[in-house]
């Protein structure tokens, strides 16, 4: 959690955002969309604040979102969780993560996840108190190799992290994968957790959620958010859904962190989910023009592109122009060029750092105009 001065760190996004903010760079960094999600969400959350929903809200979440949790996992993927005993809201997925590995991990357990990882895993499994266990993912399709799946597995193995789509690579993990993952977990006695904010931002594949999978509900706690689905990333609304016994136990962490979450927002995020099907389908398909338009723009600068099969972001390779520390880079762009990039090596330990050391992360839920405008300024690159 410390900076390399030994100082307390800012995340990578914090850092960049304001690098962004400071130069008047265009922000392909932090991972928000640029536009806000549905009027009608908005003036939801806007009448339910009118109304008087604005104290504590019950500390598991509104009934009436529960059941619309309850409802959109039964209608996309046949899951049928118990909305009082198998969903909990929580504030973001980020305080699901960090509630659940406070709940399942005691100090010196392991937890396995893959490498590049969404920096909040790391973290939370260090105040977790566990050892963290990374299967790299590695360029072009960021799929773990089965042998060095098996091999991260131990008997002190306590939780198995998933995230599909993936962050920050976009793969989307097939179902063969999650198979694979599922026995292994069944063998070491290891719960799962899957992190699927990304869930309705697939390309071309289907997402399937691990919890799907035979043998995989009475382990898996499975966590998602609005702010994806409905480009309202400020509202931190977000849910774990699960064995009602492992619901309980994260739940008693949560009202430590936050109690409970921001109520007029959950009522809001409730009628989302109910949308009709093309409202989720319409987002992917924006997206993925989104994603074509810059990873064509990436390619003419010069760029490796490795082009996702979901989520928010374009990893490409700056080693074709000559750079080999897309660090270093990141922390020029903005001021180079006028457009700011994560790099990838920020999500690994040392080892994954150095095998990523030339990939940048480019968001690509901006409008088609910031990103028509990125791709002229990376021609400068070229
Ligand atoms: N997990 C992943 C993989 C993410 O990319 C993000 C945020 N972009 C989160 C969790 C956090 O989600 P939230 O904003 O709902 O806390
Ligand atoms: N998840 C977003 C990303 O990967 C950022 C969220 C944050 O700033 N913590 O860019």
């Amino acid at each position: 959690l410390l900076a390399d001065d030994g100082s307390l760190g800012v995340t990578i996004f914090e850092e960049i955002t304001s690098l962004a903010v400071r130069t008047g760079a265009l922000n392909l960094g932090q991972g928000f969309p640029d536009q806000d999600g549905p009027a009608e969400i908005k003036a939801l959350a806007r009448e339910a604040i009118q109304s008087g929903a604005n104290q504590y809200a019950p500390g598991k979440g509104l009934p009436e979102l529960r059941h619309a949790i309850a409802e959109h996992q039964q209608r996309f993927y046949g899951l049928q969780p118990d909305p009082d005993r198998e969903v909990l809201v929580t504030t973001g997925a980020t305080e699901a993560i960090a509630a659940a590995l406070l709940a399942l991990v005691s100090p010196g357990d392991e937890v396995l996840s893959f490498e590049p990882f969404y920096d909040s895993y790391g973290a939370m499994i260090a105040l977790a108190g566990g050892r963290h266990v990374t299967v790299p993912l590695a360029a072009p399709d960021f799929l773990p190799d089965a042998e060095a799946l098996a091999a991260a597995f131990s008997d002190r193995t306590a939780v198995v992290l998933v995230n599909s789509p993936h962050n920050p690579s976009g793969a989307v993990f097939p179902p063969e994968t999650l198979a694979r993952i599922v026995a292994l977990a069944e063998r070491h006695g290891a719960v799962i957790i899957s992190d699927e904010v990304y869930e309705h931002l697939t390309y071309g594949v289907p997402h399937v959620p691990i919890a799907t999978l035979p043998g995989a509900a009475e382990r898996t706690l499975t966590i998602s958010s609005g702010g994806k689905t409905f480009s309202f990333t400020g509202w931190k609304i977000g849910w774990a859904t699960g064995p009602a016994e492992v619901i309980a136990a994260v739940r008693t962490v949560k009202q430590f962190l936050s109690y409970s979450s921001g109520t007029p927002f959950q009522a809001a995020i409730a009628w989302g989910l109910r949308q009709e099907a093309d409202y989720f389908s319409s987002l992917a398909a924006e997206l993925q023009a989104k994603r074509d338009l810059l990873a064509d723009g990436l390619r003419a600068a010069g760029l490796t592109v490795h082009l996702p099969q979901g989520g928010y972001f374009v990893n490409a390779d700056v080693a074709p122009l000559g750079v080999g520390d897309a660090v270093a880079l990141a922390r020029q762009l903005p001021e180079l060029i006028g457009v700011a990039a994560i790099p990838v090596a920020v999500f690994c330990h040392p080892e994954g750092a150095a095998r990523n050391k030339s990939l940048l992360r480019f968001a690509f839920c901006k409008q088609e105009s910031v990103l028509r405008e990125a791709a002229a300024r990376l021609a400068a690159l070229g």
